[in-house]
């Protein structure tokens, strides 16, 4: 194997993209995978791929170079080559143009592939996902997460453009349940026993009772033990939280937001998404209240408990409302959490919102009155001595305020209309799965 200095390589490498916009006649040096190999008489062709594209490389009996006809003729599929070479115009090469290899060198020597990674591969999730790393070598996945890329990007633009909202990172190691739930994942610590976070709701309160306006974009651990195609056990949240504010301002805040992410996304990953064939659109907003949608579930023959919705009711909802961000508000009570404020007759300053068909947010004002807050952990069956710092924290000058948590996973999964939240996380923590 030849030595390839890379400080200058970097220095004079040309993005496969930008080969395509240079003269007939310009040399350039390229570095990439081997996405095919074909061999015709007296040519070898070589379509090499690296992250902005795809070029044919061509080599002839005679004409190329010794070394690199060999190189092509024997190179196994996703093997890392270097290739320094001639732009040629051509009407038979894809794009219109190809390489003509001066100088070619092996970089690194791929084995026989455990699974396809052809664009139009019919591998398995299951089985793509032992081998992620080399999935990512397929144009459509690396779409997927090139697009989440720009969603968390544009997530953080809005917040401290747009809101003037200030990042925060928060604890995962929590001493205590932090909701009173049952789905947390328990660890050792020194010698005590502690829980991975399930939310940073409690601390983002806090601090929006300083800062006023704050998020995050945090790692949550839920023991659920179900496996389905909208659950990980492991999942990344958008958090925010805003002081001053009852759950009518943090909707419209989630509404802006979630129309700047997609904004952002139709600027820049037409690509992607042309490769995806997905067709975006930037949403519509809808308010209703718990009520009301209970009265279209019962219109529509669909069943819906009386103080959550059902599956069945989100999917409802979707149809009903297509490429629509529909905000449930006046929430009952007691399907929300012991830290949304209650609103009387048996209400709530709780909302959930739905996207094509499934939950991507939970939010809702806060209780910032320790008396409340007291109450309704009881009536929760939890107790308040459990929960004494956090309830404290609200005793010495804390404004009323409003928040809500959105699943990355989840919002990249419907905006790209996936079946499974598995498609787009990198790594996905299962109740089967814990590695790669
Ligand atoms: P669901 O009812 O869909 O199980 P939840 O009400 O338990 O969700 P919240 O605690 O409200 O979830 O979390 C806020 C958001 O985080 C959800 O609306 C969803 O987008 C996302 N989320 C919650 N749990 C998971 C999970 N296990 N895997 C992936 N995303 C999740
Ligand atoms: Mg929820």
């Amino acid at each position: 194997m030849k030595e390839i200095d890379f400080v200058k390589f970097n220095k004079n490498r040309t993005y496969i993209r930008d080969a395509f916009t240079k003269k007939d006649g310009d040399v350039v040096e390229l570095a990439g995978w081997v996405s095919d190999t074909r061999a015709l008489g007296k040519i070898r062709f070589l379509m090499l791929k690296d992250i902005s594209g795809i070029i044919q490389v061509v080599a002839v009996k005679g004409k190329a170079d010794e070394e690199s006809f060999e190189l092509i003729d024997k190179i196994s599929r996703e093997s890392v080559i270097y290739v320094k070479g001639t732009l040629k115009v051509s009407n038979q090469a894809p794009g219109g143009k190809e390489i003509i290899p001066l100088e070619t060198k092996l970089i690194s020597k791929a084995d026989e592939l455990p699974i396809d990674v052809a664009e139009y591969s019919k591998t398995e999730l299951p089985k793509r996902l032992d081998y992620r790393f080399l999935d990512l070598h397929r144009k459509s996945v690396q779409a997927i997460f090139k697009i989440e890329s720009t969603i968390m990007q544009a997530f953080r633009e809005f917040m401290v453009k747009k809101m003037g909202a200030m990042e925060a990172q928060f604890p995962s190691i929590i001493g205590s349940s932090s909701e009173g739930g049952t789905e947390l994942f328990k660890a050792k610590y020194f010698e005590r026993e502690v829980y991975l976070s399930q939310s940073c709701q409690l601390y983002k309160q806090m601090l929006a009772c300083s800062i006023e306006k704050v998020f995050t974009i945090f790692t949550v651990w839920r023991a659920e033990k179900h496996n389905t195609v909208r659950h990980l056990n492991e999942a990344r949240q958008f958090d925010y939280e805003q002081a001053f504010a009852d759950e009518f301002v943090v909707m419209d805040v989630l509404f802006e937001c979630i129309k700047y992410i997609i904004k952002e996304v139709l600027k820049k990953n037409k690509e992607e998404l042309e490769i995806l064939k997905v067709e975006l659109k930037i949403p519509k907003s809808k308010y209703i209240t718990f009520s009301q949608v209970k009265d279209l579930m019962k219109k529509n023959g669909v069943f819906c408990p009386d103080h959550d919705l059902s599956t069945e009711a989100e999917k409802k909802l979707g149809e009903l409302y297509p490429d629509t961000v529909v905000f449930v508000h006046d929430w009952p009570i007691k399907g929300k959490p012991f830290y949304i404020m209650p609103k009387g007759n048996g209400l709530s300053g709780g909302f959930d919102a739905i996207y094509k068909g499934t939950e991507i947010t939970s939010g809702g004002q806060r209780v910032h009155i320790p008396e409340i807050l007291e109450k309704q952990l009881r009536e929760r069956d939890l107790d308040p001595k459990d929960f004494k710092s956090y309830i404290d924290s609200f005793r010495f000058g804390a404004p009323p305020h409003a928040g809500w948590g959105m699943g990355l996973e989840r919002l990249t999964m419907l905006m790209l209309n996936l079946q499974n939240i598995r498609e787009v996380t990198l790594f996905p923590r299962d109740r089967d799965r814990i590695s790669p």
